[in-house]
């Protein structure tokens, strides 16, 4: 990748959001051309229409879930926190119970009746500990955990976790955000009764995404108005983004497609890892026992300082994040290290689909000058 100076840039913060596909854009970009509100019933109108059924479709078809339980909406944090509404405001007497690491479009939601469920060292829901609080005489209603960390990359065990969840009455709510292109998905087979996806994570267009909705009978709204998406999410579908999400759709989560890149991150993954180890011995990698995303990596290096460490990367052309780049952009620790017992400062590594082998050298190179240079200071 190359920047506005055309200095090579290295761009390992694919958690925080992918590059735009090519299909994405083309798609993105043929649609704005035309005058189409989804809802009108000339020809633009109809044509708007078309591309917007043909992604829910498509989506419906790659989250195992009928086609028109899909809401198509902003993105992850509005579909989280519309779920979350839902359940908090139609059952005020019951509790929600969250993973102590959820997103911060769910930790950070202004609810009352919220119970945190205690994570392990990496960061794993304690299945114990969920069970406990599923046995207390106050009910639950909804149990919501993500599919797999933006900060640590750390995978949940969904399945299990939503058949305690069904076991004790209450609902199953996965923040798929990290987990669409990158596993394949099947609400059904998953036990979730609800997910949330966003299109920028697999390099579709920022600012569009969908909630998906197993049970009918569940019609969480917190957009009111003209009445689009059956009601649920009123507003002027953003019918060229919605295009532009479906072709990233169809270029990347085919199950062959899912198979070839988790084993070629991987390969990246370990050559990474391997790599930093031999070059400072010190250094911490967090969630490295436990299953664990093939595209995330996230460090600590106690001989050094993180800030140091950023700024001279990013000197460099390297693009990476610290801890999470979804909140202020700031180095300090955030609830998700805290609730796994991370004092340190951390760096986050994510590639994706185009991060290259040379690329993963060029960093180790620039490592091996960076951290030699500060430890000389
Ligand atoms: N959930 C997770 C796990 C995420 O990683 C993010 C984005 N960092 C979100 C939710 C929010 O997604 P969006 O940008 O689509 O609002």
């Amino acid at each position: 990748m190359v920047n506005q100076n055309q200095k090579t840039t290295i761009y390992l913060d694919y958690n925080a959001t992918a590059p735009l596909r090519s299909c994405a854009r083309e798609a993105l970009i043929a649609a704005l051309d035309l005058p189409m509100n989804a809802s009108s019933v000339h020809s633009y109108g109809r044509k708007g229409r078309k591309l917007v059924e043909d992604t829910r479709i498509l989506l419906g078809q790659t989250l195992g879930c009928p086609a028109a339980q899909i809401v198509f909406n902003s993105g992850a944090t509005e579909g989280n926190n519309t779920l979350l509404y839902h359940f908090a405001n139609s059952f005020p007497d019951e509790r929600i119970l969250i993973g102590a690491t959820e997103h911060s479009s769910i930790y950070k939601m202004p609810l009352k009746n919220v119970t945190k469920i205690p994570v392990d060292a990496n960061g794993v829901i304690k299945l114990d500990a969920l069970e406990t609080l599923l046995e207390e005489p106050v009910k639950t209603s909804l149990v919501c955990v993500m599919m797999a960390n933006n900060e640590t990359g750390t995978v949940q065990p969904i399945q299990q976790i939503a058949a305690l969840a069904h076991r004790y009455g209450a609902m199953m709510h996965c923040d798929a955000t990290q987990g669409l292109g990158r596993f394949p998905l099947d609400l059904q087979a998953l036990g979730c009764d609800s997910m949330t996806v966003s299109s920028h994570k697999i390099g579709g267009p920022q600012g569009v995404g969908a909630l998906a909705l197993m049970r009918c009978g569940v019609t969480p709204t917190l957009i009111h108005g003209g009445g689009q998406e059956r009601k649920l999410r009123s507003g002027t579908e953003n019918v060229a983004a919605i295009a532009g999400f479906g072709a990233a759709i169809t270029e990347s989560c085919t199950d062959s497609y899912i198979e070839t890149e988790t084993a070629r991150l991987k390969a990246l993954q370990t050559k990474l890892e391997n790599g930093l180890k031999q070059l400072t011995p010190d250094i911490i990698i967090h969630a490295e026992g436990a299953q664990r995303m093939t595209n995330t990596t996230l460090i600590s290096l106690p001989s050094a300082k993180t800030e140091s460490l950023l700024m001279a990367l990013d000197l460099e052309g390297v693009a990476l994040s610290s801890g999470s780049a979804c909140s202020s952009g700031t180095v300090k620790a955030s609830h998700v290290l805290e609730a796994m017992g991370i004092t340190q400062p951390t760096l986050r590594l994510s590639t994706g689909y185009k991060t290259k082998e040379s690329e993963i050298d060029a960093f180790l190179d620039l490592w091996q000058t960076i951290t030699t240079r500060q430890h000389a200071a």
